[in-house]
């Protein structure tokens, strides 16, 4: 079985199903699938089913909330790399200009700063691209 998005050509939009596509094809072309709101019979796939929209813009858009989460700590934030916990606490001990940073932690590091009490906070980069 397959499910379709199919407009009517009133514009009224609802889903069938089918057994296949080509089943589809043969009955709308002998004009046996009407619209339920209408009756309408003369019918077409609507652009994109909802569904797989629905997946695809989930994905999308936190991918890129994750980008722009990225951007925002680039921007306002010093980056330090790999002496991320070395700097983290310098700051946290006063030992450093207390600033925004931010770089790379192995995952016991964010544990031990976390138990020293230093604010880190991990976030899932999202990669470049894709
Ligand atoms: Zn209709």
């Amino acid at each position: 079985m397959i499910l379709f998005e199919l407009a009517c050509a009133n514009e009224h939009h609802f889903e069938a199903w089918f057994r296949d596509g080509a089943t589809y094809d043969s009955q709308a072309a002998a004009g046996e699938i009407a619209c339920p709101l209408c009756g309408n019979a003369r019918v077409a796939k609507a652009p994109m089913a909802p569904r797989l929209a629905k997946h695809h813009g989930a994905a999308a858009e936190l991918r890129h909330a994750l980008g722009d989460l990225r951007r925002r700590v680039e921007e306002s934030c010093a980056y330090v790399g790999k002496r991320f916990p070395e700097e983290a606490r310098r700051i946290h001990y006063g030992e450093a200009e207390a600033r925004p940073i931010y770089g790379e932690a192995s995952p016991e590091d964010a544990r031990e700063l976390a138990e020293e009490g230093v604010d880190v906070r991990r976030i899932p980069w999202a990669p470049e691209e894709n």
